[in-house]
C-alpha cells in the first residue's frame, strides 16, 4: 500500500462543522465558518451530531443551554461526542466544556481541564472589546467579551494562546478549543481558522485509539 501521510498538507475537502443552535450566538459562527470554506450545519437534536468533523458550542446563556440539553438524552450524547470529536466552545460554550464551573457551581460536560468562574467581570451587562497580542501569528487579536467567564485554572495539558489581565481567554487541549470571548463577532477569523487547522491536524494523524 502506498503511504501518503508524510507531507500531505491540508486536504481541500470542505469540513462539515456543526454549530449547536439551541440558544445564543450561533448564526454568526455559521457565517464565519462558511466564509472560511467550511460547511456549517445547525445542530438542534442529538442525531444531527452524526458525521460532523467538528462542533462549535456558541456563547449565550449556559444555564439555558443546559435546560435544552436535558431533552432526548442530548447532554449524555454530547458528553460522549466531545470526548473524541474536535469541539470549540465560546463563552457559554466554554463554560459547558469546562471540568469545573464556579460562581455559581453548575453542571458541565467536563471535557476540558479548566476551571471557569461565570460572569467574572462584574455586572450582567459587562461588555469589553480588547485588542491584545496572542500566540497567534498576524498581530494583535480583537477579543469581544460579553458577560464573560474567567478561566481561573488550567490543567497541565492545556495550552494558553491568549490572555486578559493575566487570565487565559483562549486555550487549547488536544482536540478541544475554548474562548471566553466571541470571535464570531470580529471580522478577524483567525480563531475559527485555528479550529479548522486543529481538525485538519487531527485528521492527518495516524488513527489513535482515544
Ligand atoms: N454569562 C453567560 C453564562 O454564564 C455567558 C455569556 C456569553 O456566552 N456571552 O452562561
Amino acid at each position: 500500500m502506498t503511504d501518503t501521510k508524510t507531507t500531505t498538507h491540508h486536504k481541500s475537502h470542505p469540513l462539515t462543522i456543526g454549530v449547536l443552535a439551541l440558544q445564543g450566538a450561533y448564526e454568526a459562527h455559521a457565517q464565519t465558518l462558511q466564509s472560511l470554506g467550511a460547511i456549517a450545519r445547525l445542530i438542534r437534536t442529538p442525531d444531527q451530531l452524526t458525521g460532523l468533523d467538528g462542533l462549535i458550542m456558541p456563547g449565550g446563556e449556559s444555564t439555558t443551554m443546559l435546560k435544552f440539553l436535558e431533552h432526548n438524552n442530548f447532554f449524555e450524547i454530547l458528553s460522549t461526542f466531545v470526548k473524541t470529536t474536535p469541539t470549540f466552545g465560546t463563552c457559554a460554550g466554554a463554560i459547558l466544556l469546562a471540568t469545573c464551573v464556579e460562581h455559581p457551581a453548575q453542571k458541565s460536560l467536563a471535557a476540558l481541564d479548566i476551571t471557569v468562574e461565570r460572569n467574572a467581570y462584574g455586572r450582567q451587562n459587562d461588555s469589553t472589546i480588547l485588542k491584545a497580542p496572542t500566540k497567534l501569528p498576524g498581530g494583535p487579536l480583537e477579543m469581544i467579551f460579553i458577560r464573560a467567564p474567567r478561566i481561573t485554572h488550567t490543567g497541565p495539558t492545556v495550552e494558553v494562546i491568549a490572555t486578559r489581565e493575566g487570565f487565559p481567554t483562549l486555550v487549547r487541549s488536544g482536540h478541544l478549543l475554548a474562548a471566553t470571548f466571541h470571535p464570531e463577532l470580529s471580522d478577524d477569523h483567525r480563531v475559527h481558522q485555528l479550529f479548522l487547522d486543529l481538525i485538519h491536524q487531527k485528521q492527518a494523524q495516524p488513527s489513535q485509539s482515544s
